[in-house]
């Protein structure tokens, strides 16, 4: 899949749209899901233009996944969800119901969260 540049995100990346910001620096940002299915619901992106998780680490330099992940765990200890636990979700591609073209992290909390995915 190539890079959609009118993608939501994207949108959301250049300022065309607004977002709840949580965190943001030169590698990531941070912000709550607009439809939130936990107390705490946050997206973590990449600045770059990634579509999945397979692209992102095949595309990224290596300060860019480094600055991502350090971004991403900064977000969760910010969002002090680490005592009580919390999901990270990733969905890339038709089977994982992506919606949104640009890699993103769901950090979910808050809640008991159940099983990990729904019998088929
Ligand atoms: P996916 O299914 O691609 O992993 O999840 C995309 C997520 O983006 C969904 O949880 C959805 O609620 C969220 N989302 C879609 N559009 C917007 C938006 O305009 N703003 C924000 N903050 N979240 C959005």
């Amino acid at each position: 899949m190539s890079y959609d540049p009118s993608n939501i995100f994207a949108k959301i990346l250049r300022g065309e749209i607004p977002c709840k910001k949580v965190y943001e620096d030169d590698f990531a940002l941070a912000f709550n899901d607009i439809h939130p299915q936990a107390p705490t619901h946050i997206l973590v992106i990449p600045k770059g233009p990634y579509t999945t998780y397979d692209d992102f680490i095949a595309s990224a330099d290596d300060a860019e996944i480094a600055g991502f992940q350090r971004a991403l765990a900064k977000t969760i200890n910010d969002a002090n969800v680490v005592a009580d636990g919390y999901r990270l979700i990733s969905n890339n591609g038709v089977n994982a119901h992506q919606e949104v073209p640009h890699y993103h992290v769901h950090i979910l909390a808050g809640r008991p969260l159940g099983v990990l995915v729904e019998k088929a």
